[in-house]
C-alpha cells in the first residue's frame, strides 16, 4: 500500500510482564514438587499469546495449554512445540497430520481418538480421564480398553469440576486420578487448574495447569495474597462536546442530559469486551477522578460525563476499569470472561 506505518491504535491493553511472571512463579512455588505449566488457550485469556508466552516461558514455564489446534502455531513461534499441549485432541486424520507436522502433542479424549491416533502413526501424547465433569476424556470403565493400552502417554491427566468450592468431589477426583494412574503407564500425572493449586499438595501431582491466576484472576481466597493483577486497559478520548438541557446521547438516547454539560466520546465499545452492561452507573477514570458513562456503550465507543473533568481535551487517556476480581464480585461477569472478551484491538494494540 505504502511505507507508512499505521499509527498507534487509540486504546490500549497493557499486560505487566513482571506481574505475570510474578504469578507464574508463585504458582509454580505453591504447587510444591510439581511443576507448573500454563493455560494459554483463547490467546492467553484474552491478553495476547505474543504478550504472555514469551514472559510464562522466560519465567521457566515448559508445558503449555491450548484448546484447538488452531492455536499451536501462535504459541509455537515462541516455545518449543513439543511443549504445546492441545486439549481438544484430534479429531480427523488432518489433525493427526497437522499434530506430527507441528510437533504440538494431542491430548486424547476418547477411545476414537486413542484409536485415531494411533492409526495415523502413534506417538507421545496425553490422556485425559473424566473423573466427574463429563466434558472431555475417556470414563473409568474405559482405562482397561486395548486402544488405551496402546498409547505411548506423557500426562495422564483430569480436570476438577469444582476446584473453587469446598466440596468433597474435589478429593473424590484427585483420588480417581491416583487409582487410574496404578493401571495405566504414564511419565507425568495432572490435575490442578488455578484454584486446584490453592488445594494443596496432593492436587499437585507432577505437572499443575493454571490459567486464570496467571493473569491476575482469584478463584479461591487463598490465592490472593499471592497473585498480582496484569491487565490494564485505557482508551483516548476521540472527541470532547457541549450538551444542552434536554439532548441525548447515543443510540436511543437513553441519558438526556439535566443541563448544559461537557461529555466526551471514548474510543472503546463492546467490540473490544467493553459490554453494554457496563453502561449505566459505570464510570472510566482519569487521575483519580470517576467520569460517569452516559447512555449505552457503542460498538467502537462510549460517551462520559466531563464535568468532574473540564480539562480533558481529544487525545487524551482514559483509564478503563479492568479489575476483574471486584467485576466478578459485583456478578457482572465471571472473571473469566471478562478477560476472554477482551477485543483483538485491544490484544493487537
Ligand atoms: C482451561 C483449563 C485449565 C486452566 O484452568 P484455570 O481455572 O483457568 O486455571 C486447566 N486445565 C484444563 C483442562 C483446562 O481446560
Amino acid at each position: 500500500m505504502n511505507d507508512v506505518p499505521a499509527p498507534p491504535p487509540t486504546l490500549r491493553l497493557t499486560v505487566d510482564g513482571q506481574a505475570l511472571a510474578a504469578n507464574w512463579r508463585a504458582l509454580d512455588a505453591l504447587s510444591g514438587s510439581a511443576g507448573a505449566g500454563a493455560a494459554v488457550k483463547a490467546d492467553a485469556y484474552g491478553l495476547g499469546v505474543d504478550n504472555c508466552v514469551p514472559v510464562l516461558r522466560d519465567a521457566g514455564c515448559k508445558a503449555f495449554f491450548v484448546a484447538h489446534w488452531s492455536e499451536v502455531a501462535a504459541v509455537a513461534r515462541h516455545v518449543p512445540a513439543a511443549q504445546i499441549a492441545v486439549l481438544h485432541g484430534p479429531l480427523s486424520e488432518a489433525d493427526c497430520a497437522y499434530a506430527r507436522a507441528s510437533g504440538a502433542v494431542p491430548v486424547i479424549n476418547s477411545l476414537e481418538q486413542a484409536a485415531l491416533w494411533t492409526q495415523s502413526g502413534g506417538g507421545t501424547c496425553h490422556l485425559m480421564i473424566d473423573t466427574g465433569i463429563n466434558r472431555l476424556g475417556i470414563a473409568l470403565s474405559e482405562v482397561a480398553d486395548p486402544r488405551i493400552a496402546a498409547l505411548d502417554i506423557d500426562i495422564l491427566m483430569s480436570h476438577l469440576a469444582s476446584a473453587d468450592e469446598k466440596t468433597a468431589m474435589n478429593r473424590m477426583q484427585a483420588e480417581l486420578l491416583g487409582e487410574v494412574a496404578e493401571t495405566i503407564p504414564h511419565r507425568r500425572l495432572s490435575l490442578a487448574n488455578s484454584a486446584g493449586i490453592a488445594l494443596g499438595p496432593d492436587f499437585a501431582f507432577d505437572v499443575t495447569r493454571p490459567g486464570l491466576a496467571l493473569y491476575g484472576g482469584i478463584p479461591r481466597e487463598e490465592l490472593a495474597e499471592h497473585i498480582r493483577p496484569v491487565v490494564r486497559v485505557e482508551a483516548q478520548l476521540l472527541q470532547c462536546r457541549q450538551l444542552a438541557p434536554g439532548e441525548g446521547v447515543g443510540y436511543n438516547a437513553t441519558f438526556i442530559a439535566p443541563a448544559h454539560m461537557r461529555v466526551g466520546t471514548v474510543s472503546i465499545g463492546y467490540a473490544d469486551g467493553f459490554l453494554r452492561s457496563r453502561g449505566p452507573g459505570g464510570a472510566l477514570h482519569q487521575a483519580g477522578r470517576a467520569l460517569p458513562i452516559l447512555g449505552k456503550v457503542s460498538m467502537d465507543m462510549v460517551v462520559v460525563d466531563l464535568v468532574a473533568a473540564p480539562d480533558l481535551r481529544a487525545g487524551d487517556w482514559l483509564e478503563v476499569p479492568w479489575n476483574i476480581v471486584d467485576a466478578a464480585q459485583q456478578n457482572v461477569l465471571s472473571q473469566y470472561e471478562l478477560l476472554t472478551i477482551i477485543g483483538g484491538r485491544l490484544r493487537r494494540g
